[in-house]
């Protein structure tokens, strides 16, 4: 089974048609059929490492300020309570929790997902990231979820590679500053290279700017462990930026078929509001 790290944007393009949202159906449809998908979202970002372990997981609405239409999406895919415990195990020594009831399925998750597998009907768990660990714990944990792969289970991490909300700017919908093109350029390097050395990125010179708080980009060290752990690198799926201060980049792994998706427009428009308001 192929995997992905998808940059994820706006909640918007949960309801948009785009070529990031054209990028993710197109590899919805051209997996082989999972019998379950394992996301890694940077929305649930908690002091502790925990997996939902409940049957009916329900759609979160982590956002505040967009459209009414976005509150009202409903993303009913079941949960998978025996691949919750398949994490547990494969995770030891670390320890991963298995949450009954405090979560569920998050926008991170339901915004690509809702294009990738739009009639919800593949089980859906979600693994957390804990804040309190440093990124290589990340990196190791992802690459200890690569025989999930085997047992037809598809990882899907859903961050964004470069992600600084206080610098955005709304107009420029599909725009990227210069520090944005490096960062993004240097993970795509390592990423498409040598994906085991990806917590160095960490030490180049945009890694402030362009990760002010880990949450987006941790997603990515998953791809990244289960990339070194099949001895492969990562591919690009589709690429950009948005509104300046994020980037839009997609990884695959295991996953052959071309996407072409050049001739459709960019990232969703958002909603006029002050940017410290918004949770992408
Ligand atoms: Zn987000």
């Amino acid at each position: 089974m192929p995997a992905a790290f998808l940059g994820h944007g706006s909640p918007m393009n949960a309801l948009d048609v785009n070529r990031y949202t054209e990028a993710w159906r197109a590899f919805g449809e051209n997996v082989p059929r999972p019998r379950a998908i394992l996301v890694v979202s940077a929305h649930w970002y908690i002091n502790a490492s925990a997996v939902t372990a409940m049957v009916r997981p329900r759609t979160i609405h982590d956002f505040f300020g967009f459209p009414d239409e976005l509150f009202a999406f409903d993303y009913p895919a079941a949960g998978d309570p025996e691949l919750a415990d398949a994490v547990v195990d494969l995770a030891q020594p670390m320890w991963v929790g298995l949450d009954h009831d405090s979560w569920g399925i998050d926008h991170g998750a339901w915004s690509v997902l809702a294009h990738a597998f739009p009639h919800a009907d593949v089980p859906v768990v979600q693994l957390s990231i804990d804040a309190a660990k440093a990124l290589a714990f990340h990196f190791e944990l992802g690459a200890r979820l690569a025989p999930l792969r085997a047992e037809r289970v598809l990882v899907i991490a859903s961050g964004n590679v470069v992600h600084n909300l206080g610098l955005m700017d709304s107009r420029r919908a599909d725009a990227g500053t210069d520090w944005a093109h490096r960062f993004d350029e240097e993970a795509r390097a390592v990423m498409t290279t040598s994906p085991g050395t990806i917590v160095e990125t960490a030490r180049h010179g945009d890694y402030p700017l362009a990760v002010p708080t880990p949450d987006h980009f941790i997603p990515l060290l998953y791809l990244a462990g289960l990339a070194d752990a099949a001895a492969a690198p990562a591919q690009v799926l589709v690429d950009g930026y948005a509104y300046g201060s994020l980037s839009m980049t997609s990884y695959t792994l295991g996953f052959d078929s071309p996407v072409d998706v050049a001739e459709t427009r960019g990232a969703a428009p958002l909603p006029d509001m002050p940017p410290d308001s918004m949770n992408l």
